[in-house]
């Protein structure tokens, strides 16, 4: 297509799909106008839409058309088009994701799949528009043969326009560090998938409901898979991810940014900047993952040589001096603004006796819990 028809074709969609992205109108009304008055004719609109493209002229019609005239012809295809793409695509879709409720009919999509639908009819009714040039004699199945192309091209084309893997596959390491489970493999490709896509879960950063059902149906752990533990799951990914922090940074973290925002009060720091950006988790999150492997570090070396038979004392004080005195490189790249110095408190802790005995309790019940010296 012209890159400027299929502009035009688009933004003009926009104001039809625009109008009414609620599921709950009746069947036919989906995609209706906004106003009474400005609402094109559907049947009209319909026959002549139909009319057209059996004569294999639709595509130069809605490359002509402007004003009501287009409308009518962007609403009719709209209205030719929705059904098809929830009965033929839609549906089965969500039969695999293992969404039940959604398969059940438009008005039970979730919010994050109704978005998904809204993006894949746009997306065909653009086909349909744009490539509907010769004699069509049956315009309903000519469109279901373009379902799959015509929504996974413009599916590519978004994650294009974003920098996200355009097929997204889990690198070998990241299988490796997810290990044997094959729903947390699901969830990695779920996110890289989810931050190339355009949509956000209303105010969430992710679309937990959803992967809270599809957990159950991969792992018919209907009882278990809630919001609580996907989010959790969620946080064990994207550390498994963070252990290649490049790659982590182009496949996640910078496509995750260029994402819309979430629909969700807004607070602005001194800066003028929304104090709540789209982030992964906690702003410390990369310090907290930075200090739980160094902790990891110096209890294993600790139990290592208490269990050999130094006394504990003095061993806690110079391996933790020694593991947390040094570089903490997950944290070099934050503004000494942006967070507080965790490892500030640690320093100063071990020059004062009685914390250093707490510190020495706690590293001692660790141990005894662990006693392969394995706190990991
Ligand atoms: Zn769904």
């Amino acid at each position: 297509m012209g890159a400027s028809q299929g502009r035009a074709i688009r933004s003009e969609i926009g104001q039809v799909s625009g109008v009414q992205r609620t599921p709950n109108s009746p069947p036919g009304n989906l995609y209706a106008s906004r106003s009474a008055r400005n609402r094109p004719d559907g049947t009209a609109g319909t026959g002549r839409l139909r009319r057209l493209a059996s004569e294999g002229r639709l595509a130069q019609a809605a490359a002509d058309a402007r004003g009501y005239d287009r409308q009518q012809l962007t609403s009719a295809a709209y209205e030719l088009v929705w059904p098809l793409v929830f009965n033929r695509l839609t549906r089965r879709l969500e039969q695999q994701r293992g969404h039940a409720a959604c398969a059940a009919g438009v008005a039970e999509l979730a919010d994050e799949c109704l978005d998904r639908f809204h993006d894949d009819v746009e997306a065909v009714v653009e086909d349909l528009l744009v490539h509907a040039r010769k004699p069509i004699q049956n315009l309903d199945a000519w469109v279901t043969t373009r379902l799959g192309a015509a929504t996974v091209n413009a599916h590519r084309r978004r994650r294009g326009v974003r920098g996200a893997l355009q097929r997204p596959r889990l690198p070998v390491w990241l299988i490796d560090e997810l290990g044997d489970d094959r729903w947390l493999r699901t969830l990695a490709t779920n996110i890289l998938v989810w931050v190339g896509v355009t949509d956000t879960a209303g105010a969430e950063v992710w679309p937990l409901d959803s992967w809270a059902q599809e957990r159950a149906g991969i792992l018919g752990d209907w009882p278990g898979s809630d919001r609580i533990t996907v989010e959790r799951e969620i946080t064990q990914v994207l550390r498994a991810m963070q252990v290649r922090p490049s790659w982590y940074e182009s496949f996640v973290e910078r496509p995750l940014g260029t994402k819309r925002a979430p629909v969700a009060p807004m607070v602005a720091n001194v800066y003028g900047e929304p104090a709540n950006p789209l982030v992964l988790g906690a702003p410390d999150d990369p310090v907290e993952a930075e200090l739980v492997r160094l902790a990891q570090a110096a209890v294993r070396a600790i139990g290592l040589r208490v269990t050999a038979g130094e006394e504990a004392g003095p061993t806690v004080v110079e391996v933790i001096g020694t593991v947390f005195g040094g570089l903490s490189t997950g944290t070099l790249d934050r503004a000494p603004h942006g967070a507080h110095d965790p490892l500030e408190g640690v320093s100063g802790a071990l020059a004062d006796q009685r914390r250093v005995e707490r510190i020495v309790r706690t590293v001692q019940s660790i141990i005894d819990e662990h006693p392969g010296t394995d706190a990991g």
